[in-house]
């Protein structure tokens, strides 16, 4: 339990009498839900009263029966739920004096002088105005006799915590919005059922997805989907006659063997001169040029639609949590700010900077300045723009290329992972570009052991690879024994392969780590190895996260979700045991994004007191009307108490109260279509990967390396600090960011508080 005690109580000292409002305001997205469940039991957590506010700015101009305080158990139950519980509006009436003045009034009456606001930037600027009013506000109340003056010297500033709720994910300052990575699940989703009936038919598809003055989604969507061609408002196309360099990269797509077209275009996507490039126009152009039989999917409020994935609902339930602890470390007339997300990490940021950044952001664009509002948008974008211009093409182009080309062997090992193939493709398609050839190597490690495993792998042989989980290449766990080591420098130099590209897991850094090692006694070794962290356990160093886990993730959390269903009805139990291998990654993000009310990981190790604590909980709950409990374990969480072991001990406790039952999730959680971010996240390793082989002999690069995202920043490990970086076991990273999480997850699971 050392790991995450609970947060320290005292900070409830500074602001005893603080009483907070939250509303959702603007558009909906989803993730809304998991940010108000968050910050409504953080602040009861804190002892403090918390009221929600329904139906945004228009329940707090109208007040009554808007306005309603909170309990732990009124926000049970939302985090599966898609846009906002507590209802959101458009207000015309707070945008006048007169609404705000009613709406101050309001707020006094329950003595609320702090504010969470979920909503885009319309919303948080009116919250800005507001606060910057409020003391003019009060002065008018009192002076009309609406308030009385000692009421109105009670609170002397409006504190504003305001979070972003928009799929578009359109912010400056913050690399995530609430809502879009939803947003681009649905997108995705869409474009690759799309993508198998326009293959079907030879068809071309326009599809146009949300986004009015940012091509976040476009970009991503089209990068996932392998899409042929992007239209975003950032980065209109550079020529004058875009549509015949479009039609040209589309039909030499078909002459090389593609069997669709898919256009994706933001819905503010502009040419050069500002005028605006519609899906319908798309489609013209590809019937009058390419005589296309071409369809127009407009994706619409779908994307705004389902329940919300793992991403948004644990970046929110963050962000609604820090929300008011922040709130409660304000100083008196500290200006608004915001939880956004900076390197990964959830951070406070100041709000009107960033409203009028990203205003700034859209003066660019309609004013022409494209360049700088790409820069503005920042490193992730570049870099997935960078790799869907060479992803697009049908051949590699003739020009950039290296002065050295290598021949690049590339495998897969350790367990399969959903993402292995996007990365893969990206790979090979980065490096043909730049120059170098590619050997795919089946079956890992054990692939060089045998015969017949090494193939060139050609531009178009990676066709169609984005969107499918599993490992084309196929992989294996094995780790070359040191009788293997010869036989294997021997295959590499039969096949010329001059530098290794290990896609993979665990199993794969040690194989590269030996070989590394070994690399004074086998010349054969000493060419650049560089290994890409792909495995949905999240458990390998030097990064914060790996391709695949996202996706393991949301496998777990949909299960899950199905579980809870069936659970509610019968006064039932479910331990869930999740994989990971040593690493609790997934079972702790799983059960902050399902709401468990508890979880058992390797990292924390679990007591036969923790079990008995845990039945207690469990007698007590179902005793006050509680229906369903979630226990969700990790599969290497103890060696004796086993998921049937903790099972068997509930039940035999339970009094009769309930029933417990196990569900092992097993293979289901590798399995299935990458999700976004992993397709996302896989090119933009493959695209730094393939820099990090053309650059080797230029700078100061050690030829033997691990990539990984820390921060958010692509980063390279010498190989030499893999036992450093790892714990003594060789396990799982020796520091885990997530870890620091695990306190919130137990505060939002505590039972019946206060
Ligand atoms: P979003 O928050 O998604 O950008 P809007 O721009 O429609 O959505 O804003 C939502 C609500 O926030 C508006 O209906 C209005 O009540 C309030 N609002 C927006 N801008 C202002 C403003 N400048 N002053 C006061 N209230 C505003």
């Amino acid at each position: 339990m050392a790991l995450s005690p609970l947060p320290a109580q005292d900070l409830a000292a500074k602001k005893p009498f603080a009483r907070i409002g939250i509303l959702t305001s603007g558009g909906d997205a989803q993730g809304m839900n998991a940010a108000v469940r968050a910050a409504i039991r953080a602040a009861l957590y804190y002892k403090l009263d918390i009221y929600a506010i329904y139906e945004g700015y228009m329940g707090m101009v109208h007040g009554g029966d808007y306005i309603r305080r909170m309990t732990w158990e009124t926000v049970g139950g939302i985090l599966h739920k898609g846009g906002t519980v507590i209802g959101t509006a458009r207000s015309a009436e707070f945008r006048t004096r007169e609404g705000r003045l009613s709406a101050a009034k309001n707020l006094l009456e329950h003595e609320i002088d702090h504010l969470i606001i979920i909503g885009g930037d319309g919303s948080l600027t009116g919250a800005n105005l507001f606060r910057q009013e409020w003391t003019g506000l009060l002065d008018e109340l009192v002076a009309n006799g609406q308030l009385t003056r000692e009421l109105a010297d009670r609170h002397p500033t409006l504190y504003i915590a305001g979070m972003v709720g928009s799929i578009d994910n359109d912010m400056a300052g913050t690399e995530t919005t609430i809502g879009a990575d939803t947003a681009l699940h649905r997108i995705t989703e869409a474009l690759d059922a799309l993508t198998s009936t326009a293959a079907s038919h030879q068809r071309a598809f326009v599809v146009e997805v949300m986004g009015r003055r940012c091509g976040y989604l476009a970009l991503m969507a089209a990068l996932a989907s392998g899409a042929d061609w992007v239209i975003i408002p950032e980065n209109p196309p550079s020529e004058d006659n875009w549509e015949d360099r479009m039609c040209e990269i589309l039909a030499e797509g078909r002459q090389v063997g593609r069997r669709d077209s898919i256009v994706v275009v933001a819905e503010g996507a502009q040419d050069r001169h500002g005028k605006p490039i519609t899906s319908q126009y798309i489609k013209t152009v590809l019937e009058d040029k390419l005589g296309e039989d071409t369809r127009i999917t407009i994706l619409g409020h779908v994307q705004r639609g389902g329940t919300p994935s793992a991403y948004d609902r644990n970046m929110s339930t963050i962000l609604g949590f820090r929300a008011v602890e922040e709130l409660l470390r304000c100083a008196e007339g500290e200006p608004a700010f915001f939880m956004g997300v900076q390197g990964s990490r959830v951070v406070k940021l100041p709000l009107m900077e960033n409203v009028a950044l990203t205003h700034y952001i859209g003066d660019c664009l309609s004013q022409g300045r494209f360049r700088e509002a790409m820069d503005l948008r920042g490193k992730e974008f570049a870099d997935a723009f960078r790799v869907l211009k060479t992803m697009v093409r049908a051949h590699p182009s003739t020009n950039g290329k290296v002065k050295k080309p290598l021949r690049i062997g590339i495998l897969n090992a350790g367990g399969p992972a959903p993402g292995m193939n996007a990365t893969v493709r990206a790979s090979v398609r980065m490096a043909i570009e730049q120059g170098h050839s590619v050997m795919g190597i089946r079956y890992g490690f054990r692939g060089l052991l045998e015969e017949g495993n090494i193939r060139e792998l050609g531009w178009m042989s990676v066709n169609g690879w984005a969107p499918v989980g599993g490992s084309e290449l196929g992989t294996s766990r094995k780790e070359p024994e040191k009788h293997d080591l010869y036989r294997i420098a021997r295959v590499l130099e039969e096949n010329n392969i001059n530098a290794l590209m290990m896609v993979g897991g665990l199993a794969g850094y040690r194989a590269c780590y030996s070989l590394y090692k070994e690399r004074d006694n086998f010349d054969a070794f000493n060419i650049p190895i560089l290994c890409v962290p792909v495995s949905i356990d999240n458990n390998l160093p030097g990064t914060d996260i790996a391709v695949g886990s996202d996706t393991a993730l949301n496998n777990i959390m949909s299960a899950v979700d199905k579980i809870k269903q069936s659970a509610v009805a019968s006064s039932r139990c479910f331990v869930v045991e999740v994989m990971g291998r040593h690493c609790g990654y997934l079972a702790a993000m799983s059960a902050l994004a399902t709401g468990a009310e508890r979880v058992y990981l390797p990292e924390e190790g679990l007591s036969l007191a923790d079990l008995s604590r845990d039945v207690d909980m469990l007698l007590n709950g179902f005793q006050h009307g509680k229906r369903l409990g979630l226990l969700i374990r990790s599969e290497h969480a103890h060696p004796t108490y086993t998921t049937d072991f903790v099972a068997r001990v509930l039940d035999a406790e339970s009094k009769g109260l309930y029933s417990v039952r196990q569900a092992v999730l097993g293979h289901l959680q590798q399995g299935g279509d990458p999700t976004p971010a992993d397709r996302v996240l896989a090119s933009r390793f493959a695209a730094h990967a393939i820099d990090w082989f053309s650059n080797q002999g230029k700078e100061d690069l050690r030829q033997h390396a691990f990539i990984g995202l820390q921060h958010n920043e692509i980063l390279f490990n010498e190989m030499d600090r893999m036992s450093r970086l790892l714990n003594k076991d060789n396990t799982h990273p020796r520091d885990q960011w997530w870890e620091e999480l695990l306190p919130i997850i137990k505060v939002l699971a505590l039972p019946g508080v206060p």
